[in-house]
């Protein structure tokens, strides 16, 4: 095939020019997520039969793109989002990039744009962040958000394989989701949209998965919910929530028995970094006699039974930007379904519990094997 001939990503190539203006850190109370991006960025140009050019760290800059370009046209874009956190020992680390390289590559197959070496877009990554790394915030809930992106870059209005390609990353300095801590958030179960559906492309991170789901998020806030608890099919199934995934805890009143509960990854669900930290965490630390975890099948139904009956004990979204975000209410069929919290505080206790557990791991403060990468 074609392929062998092409260049493969190299990041011992990688050329650098280094910002004449670098620019001072934000206070960290001036960070709003995705506003304020670093001095450079990373781009890397693909084209078939050639393969991957030389990577080129360079100021941040407009990129100059033909309007006939395909991205502009048929969507043939793909993004990807993961944090690097300067730890307690000052060094700085990214979380499990291993994870979004290979979901990145992912989402490329299935839009036929190119695929690359994990581990070479990984190292270019940290050259990147290391240009930058003053701009790295310090701090709980402090860190640079990444965002790798990758288009196609074809100028024809013709719709075809593209011939052309664009990586680039750029990074943006950002701060807890909410400033003070949790803040739990009322949810609408939505059926009157459709996020994703089976032999769609929902488990692929592509931007086209993306703007159709803002005007359901719109009319979910005129009626007083801040994002869409997306439903699938006439079961009612949930799936995920805005663009996290999502968690719920059930106590069985007979048995006593406890259970974290997610969507399985069936093809309509993102497969969510922190969604398989939390899965991993919950399986590893949870006592097995008091907790079950399973990946399946719930609807809302059930999920409004249970409450009724006092057997609903927690729900939450899980994603790179807020970790975890607690919910304290789901708006359905005219009704409000409310999540028990913590008296006082903003979640219950084993969201909060998750989501220290993971923060350790983020910032340094405790290990897990090859989830932190330098
Ligand atoms: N679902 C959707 C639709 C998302 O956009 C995201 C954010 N990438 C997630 C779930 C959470 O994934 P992750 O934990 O990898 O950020």
């Amino acid at each position: 095939s074609m392929a062998t001939t092409e260049t493969p990503l190299d990041a011992s190539k990688v050329k650098i020019i280094k910002t004449n203006t670098p620019s001072k850190a934000q206070p960290n109370d001036q960070l709003v997520f995705g506003k304020t991006m670093t001095d450079h960025m990373l781009t890397i140009e693909w084209n078939r039969g050639k393969g991957w050019a030389t990577p080129e760290i360079k100021p941040y800059a407009p990129l100059s793109l033909d309007p006939s370009c395909c991205v502009f046209h048929y969507g043939f874009e793909l993004f990807e989002g993961l944090k690097a956190y300067r730890t307690s020992d000052d060094k700085i680390s990214m979380f499990r990039p291993d994870m979004n390289m290979k979901r990145m590559n992912k989402s490329a197959a299935r839009i036929c744009l190119p695929t690359f070496e994990s581990e070479e877009l990984i190292h270019l990554i940290g050259k990147l962040i290391q240009e930058d790394k003053h701009l790295v915030p310090e701090g709980t809930g402090y860190s640079l958000y990444v965002r790798p992106t990758l288009i196609g870059t074809t100028n024809t209005l013709g719709v075809s394989v593209p011939d052309k390609a664009l990586l680039f990353v750029i990074c943006s300095p950002v701060g807890p989701y909410y400033k003070t801590g949790f803040k739990a958030v009322r949810l609408e179960a939505t059926d009157y949209a459709t996020r994703a559906w089976p032999g769609g492309v929902g488990d692929k991170k592509l931007g086209a998965n993306y703007a159709p789901c803002i005007l359901p998020q719109l009319q979910a806030a005129e009626r007083g919910y801040q994002q869409n608890l997306w439903l699938f099919g006439p079961e009612k199934y949930i799936t995920e929530v805005g663009t996290m995934n999502v968690f719920f805890a059930f106590q069985n009143k007979e048995t006593g028995k406890k259970e974290l509960v997610t969507a399985p990854l069936d093809g309509t669900i993102l497969e969510g970094v922190t969604r398989d930290s939390v899965l991993a965490l919950a399986r590893e630390n949870l006592d097995p006699n008091e907790w079950e975890v399973n990946e399946r099948y719930f609807s809302i139904n059930e999920v409004a039974d249970r409450a009724a009956k006092g057997e609903l004990l927690e729900a939450f979204g899980s994603g790179t930007a807020a970790v975890v975000s607690p919910i304290k209410e789901i708006g359905w069929k005219g009704k409000d379904i409310s999540v028990p919290l913590l008296p006082g505080e903003q979640s219950g206790p084993l969201t909060k519990q998750l989501a220290s557990w993971i923060a350790d791991i983020q910032y340094g403060r405790n290990k897990h094997d090859n989830w932190s990468q330098i």
